[in-house]
């Protein structure tokens, strides 16, 4: 499997993108490999688990995966249970990053090696490999198609958006809205973007749990508290459940029908919903990333390190645990809407035509 080739040639691989890691033998005597996920609410999380999974499974491995649903507390326990189990090495997308801390020193004392699964895991030297997209990229793509769509870099404005992040205990989040602001912020400066509800420091837009209904309950509130006869004109959110939920309130107050349109809206992860949403000219954008890579990679630097190899790495970024500079391998996002999904997810193979009908 050509981890290079996965990252330059994204779009082109994303055809046969399941291959990835799976098509190598093994030269391993086999063995169980642990894999915690954080929820099945999202159904990108299902696709990681199954495509993990698949890919272990062609290289030899059996396989104990488990999903936390957004309780930190289960996933720990989770974990410890894979410990006990005696798993060979552990593949984990963490739920609250920081609460892994006391479980896998107990993994470190049986020699179980650790794969940080899209998510960093914060404050412990015991997580040895890290494998993603890159996150700063997804915000800049969220951010770019709002400026474009409003003509910001041809002056125009003044022009309404609120801003939503993602989960704070999500090393993620902080790097979405980074990536994004750090584009956004100079128009917020010329005052062509303004925040009516005032609300623009991460602490005060976050979403606990990436929860949709936690978003939409939010922007009930800004739209009655700041908005009046105003109109919204773009909502940055991070992920597509996220948006799914902003556009719920939007539509309830009258947005999408007579002559209100509704704001561009982004979102993350080209989740089936949203994609049929970005058909029916409702959310605007997404963000895609193939998971089928990202399962790929993970399952390869297990196959790697269990057989005494070192994994590959790109280190695209430095991702500081706050112990230890994690050696990471970053594979790269697509922006999509209207105008290129079919090419890219469809053509890609990720869905057909008849699941996006
Ligand atoms: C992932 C996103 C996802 C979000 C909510 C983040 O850590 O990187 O792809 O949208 O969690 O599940």
């Amino acid at each position: 499997a050509a981890i290079a080739g996965a990252v330059s040639l994204a779009l082109t691989l994303s055809a046969c993108g399941s291959d990835i890691g799976s098509g190598s033998q093994s030269d391993s005597e086999g063995g169980t490999i642990g894999i915690a996920m954080p929820t099945q609410a999202s159904e990108r999380w299902l696709t990681d688990g199954k495509s993990v999974v698949a890919d272990l499974k062609a290289d030899g491995y059996r396989t104990k995966l488990v999903y936390g649903e957004d309780n930190p507390k289960t996933q720990v326990a989770q974990i410890a249970a894979l410990i006990e189990q005696g798993v060979d090495a552990l593949i984990i997308a963490a739920i609250d990053n920081k609460s892994l801390n006391g479980v896998l020193q107990k993994a470190a004392d049986a020699d179980i090696p650790v794969i940080s699964y899209d998510r960093l895991i914060l404050g412990t030297e015991n997580v040895d490999y890290y494998v993603s997209f890159d996150n700063e990229q997804v915000g800049r793509f969220q951010a770019r198609y709002i400026i474009d769509k409003l003509g910001l870099e041809d002056g125009a404005g003044p022009f309404n958006i609120e801003l939503f992040a993602g989960s704070p205990d999500d090393n993620n989040t902080k790097f979405f809205f980074d990536g994004a602001m750090h584009l956004l912020q100079p128009f917020l400066d010329t005052k062509q973007l303004v925040v009516r509800s005032g609300q623009t420091a991460l602490k005060d837009v976050t979403t606990l749990r990436w929860d949709g209904p936690t978003a939409q309950k939010r922007m009930n509130g800004i739209l009655a508290d700041s908005y009046g006869s105003k109109k919204v004109d773009a909502v940055l959110s991070p992920y597509d459940g996220i948006s799914i939920g902003v556009l719920n309130a939007l539509k309830a107050d009258g947005y999408g029908s007579g002559d209100t349109p509704l704001p561009i809206v982004t979102g993350q992860d080209a989740e089936l919903a949203s994609v049929k949403s970005i058909i029916a000219g409702e959310q605007s954008q997404t963000v895609y990333k193939d998971l089928r890579q990202l399962a790929g990679v993970a399952a390869e630097m297990a196959d790697d390190i269990l057989n005494g190899k070192t994994p590959k790495v790109n280190n695209r970024r430095a991702y500081d645990n706050g112990v230890k500079a994690v050696p990471a391998y970053l594979l790269q996002p697509t922006t999509v809407d209207k105008t290129n999904y079919e090419y890219v997810l469809v053509a890609g193979g990720y869905y057909t035509d008849a699941e996006l009908k």
